[in-house]
Parts: structure tokens; C-alpha cells; sequence
């Protein structure tokens, strides 16, 4: 099969792999679509040495939907397992498969597997510390593939994993109906929190951000923050809110400055969704946000979302629209990057067709 290898940091190219072959809980499937993520720039610069990934050469990519094309004798062997995911089936994949073993895994939590990266343990992160997607073929353990509702199409279904993980930080942050809730940072995930935050009952979603990624948001039906034109954000939000601040806020920029803004403009008893990633040398105002008995929720990736986030992309309640601008083949994988990473032509989500 063709894949994108890489070698090193910034050296990567386009060639003739072995196909890899289902065992055990996997099926092979044929890669249609697969987005670039926010960490996969950072992986191909080399930004992780010796964890993503563990050794070169690898395979990287996520973000993936494709086909069905192989199943292994054990997902044969159930009559049930092996009708779910036949050959065949379409389907969307997810990054992490817990160990199945440890106690989060045995909790639902398999993002936070205490396994993580032993794959002996059977852990596998997909893109990461295991075979990716940016090739024509991928292994994936049946429980890291979703079957696609009627009508979703693959680049749609790529989304999965920026809209899961947006789905994931809403209910960590038990957005409820008649909630008022932040998002900050408009970004793929920040507009995907935004529109379940809304299908959640949210009476009123505002975002803080600038530029076409906001008017996006605005279009779509958020209250929109523009940091470059009011003096003071906070002081607009606390407006919206009699005074108080928002039931929530989910933090999708992972800035000094936005997290400053997320934790003033949250109610006191509020939640605080941390979905950006924020870098260690951020400060944070532990004593207001004590006093104020903030619950702080850490996010990572998109744990048990994969069916309900698909499903209300398949019912329009979500719309990938506007969100995946840009489509190239795998081969153009140098120019793929670039226009993700620069936001060329308004780039925000980019696909790849391998
Ligand atoms: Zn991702
Ligand atoms: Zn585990």
C-alpha cells in the first residue's frame, strides 16, 4: 500500500509499504478521509522525540473514516461481532484503545488508560504510538471503530475526532438545558463545542475569538466576542449573563490570556472545561478560582462520544459545514500541511484522500 513515512522530523515521503493484516479484535480498512490534526504538524516537526512517534519510520494520522475491506478469524467467530463490523461496513475511527485491563479502561476512562503506550498491554494509540491513517489501509481494533449512520460522508465522518472530543469537554462540563455556556477559542473543536453545547439545551452559546473563525461562529448562531474590538471580553460576557457569568465555559485556545478570560467569565459554582491545551509555563489565579468553588475538568481526546457525536452530525443537529474547508490527495500531503497550518484561504479543518 501507499502511505506517508516518516523518517525524521520534516522528512517524510510518500511510498510502497507492507499492507498490514488484521489479528485478534481488528478489522483492515481502506482509509477514504483523513484530517490533519492540531498535534500532527507538531509530530511531523519533531516536537515529541521518543513518544510520538516512539521510533522512526512511522505513521502518523487520526482522524480517519474509510471501509471495511478485512476482518480477522477472532471477529469472525461471533456471528453478532462479525455482522456489525462486515466487510464492507463504513465506518469512522477513533484514536485511543484502552488496555481494556486497567481500572480506567474497566471505568469507561480508556483515554487515560494507566497502560498507556504499552502495547504488549494491547493499548493502542492510533497515529501516535501505533500505525496511523495517512496511508491507503490501517488495522484498527474493533473498539476503535463506530459504524457510520446512514448518509455521512467520509470527509464529514473525519471529523469525528475534533467533534467527539468537543462533545466529550460539553458533557464533562454537564452543559444542561437553559445553560449559558463560553467557548473560547473558535477553532474546530470551539465551533464543534459550541454546536453540541446548543444541541445540548444551551440557551445561549457566546464565543470569544477574532477574525473569519468568529464571524464563522456568529453566522452559525453564537454570540460573538471579538477580543481585538471590545476593551474587555469579560466585561461583555458578565453583560450577557445580569451580571453573574456563565453555568460553563469550555476553553478551547490553551492561551495565557484566554484562560485568564475563561476563569473571570465563569459563575461562581461554575464549570470549567479545559479543551485547549495549555502550555505548563501558564499561570493560573488558584486563590480566585478556590473561593469562587470552580470545578476544573481536564479533556482528553474523545472517550465513548463516537456514536451520539455521528448521530447528530448524521440529524443536522451538528454540521461539519464551514469546518472542513480544504480537500487534497495523501500525495499532497507537504501542501496539505502548509495550508492547515498558515489557515490559507480560511483553512480549518483539512482532509486527505489517500
Ligand atoms: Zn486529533
Ligand atoms: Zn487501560
Amino acid at each position: 500500500m501507499k502511505a506517508l513515512v516518516l523518517h525524521g522530523p520534516d522528512d517524510f515521503s510518500i511510498e510502497e509499504v507492507p499492507t498490514p493484516r488484521p489479528v485478534g479484535d481488528e478489522v483492515l480498512c481502506r482509509v477514504k478521509a483523513v484530517a490533519i490534526c492540531g498535534t500532527d504538524p507538531k509530530i511531523v516537526a519533531g516536537k515529541f522525540p521518543g513518544m510520538w512517534p516512539p521510533s522512526f519510520p512511522a505513521i502518523i494520522g487520526h482522524e480517519w473514516a474509510g471501509e471495511i475491506v478485512a476482518v480477522s478469524d477472532d471477529v469472525k467467530a461471533s456471528a453478532k461481532v462479525a455482522t456489525k463490523y462486515a466487510v464492507g461496513t463504513r465506518v469512522a475511527g477513533e484514536a485511543h484503545k484502552g488496555c481494556g485491563i486497567c481500572l480506567n479502561c474497566m471505568t469507561g476512562h480508556y483515554t487515560v488508560c494507566l497502560n498507556y503506550g504499552d502495547n504488549a498491554s494491547g493499548h493502542r494509540h492510533y497515529g501516535f504510538t501505533s500505525q496511523g491513517a495517512y496511508a491507503e489501509y490501517i488495522v484498527s481494533s474493533i473498539k476503535s471503530v463506530t459504524p457510520l449512520p446512514e448518509g455521512l460522508a467520509y470527509a464529514e465522518a473525519a471529523m469525528l475526532d475534533s467533534a467527539g472530543v468537543a462533545l466529550h469537554g460539553v458533557q464533562r462540563g454537564r452543559v444542561a438545558t437553559g445553560d449559558s455556556v463560553l467557548v473560547t477559542g473558535p477553532g474546530a473543536v470551539g465551533q464543534f463545542s459550541f454546536q453540541y453545547s446548543r444541541a445540548s439545551g444551551a440557551r445561549m452559546v457566546v464565543m470569544i475569538g477574532r477574525g473569519p473563525r468568529l464571524a464563522f461562529a456568529e453566522k452559525m448562531g453564537a454570540i460573538g466576542v471579538d477580543y481585538e474590538k471590545v476593551d474587555d471580553p469579560v466585561a461583555r460576557v458578565l453583560e450577557l449573563t445580569d451580571g453573574v457569568g456563565v453555568d460553563c465555559t469550555v476553553e478551547c485556545a490553551g492561551t495565557q490570556q484566554a484562560i485568564d478570560w475563561a476563569i473571570k467569565a465563569t459563575r461562581k459554582g461554575g464549570r470549567l472545561v479545559m479543551n485547549g491545551l495549555p502550555t505548563s509555563t501558564i499561570e493560573v489565579p488558584w486563590g480566585p478560582m478556590t473561593l469562587a468553588e470552580l470545578d476544573i475538568l481536564g479533556v482528553r481526546a474523545n472517550p465513548n462520544t463516537a456514536g451520539p457525536a455521528l448521530a447528530l452530525m448524521a440529524n443536522g443537529a451538528v454540521t461539519t459545514e464551514g469546518i472542513h474547508t480544504h480537500t487534497f490527495p495523501l500525495s499532497e500531503f507537504g501542501e496539505a500541511l502548509a495550508t492547515f497550518v498558515e489557515r490559507r484561504d480560511g483553512a480549518m479543518k483539512v482532509v486527505l484522500e489517500p
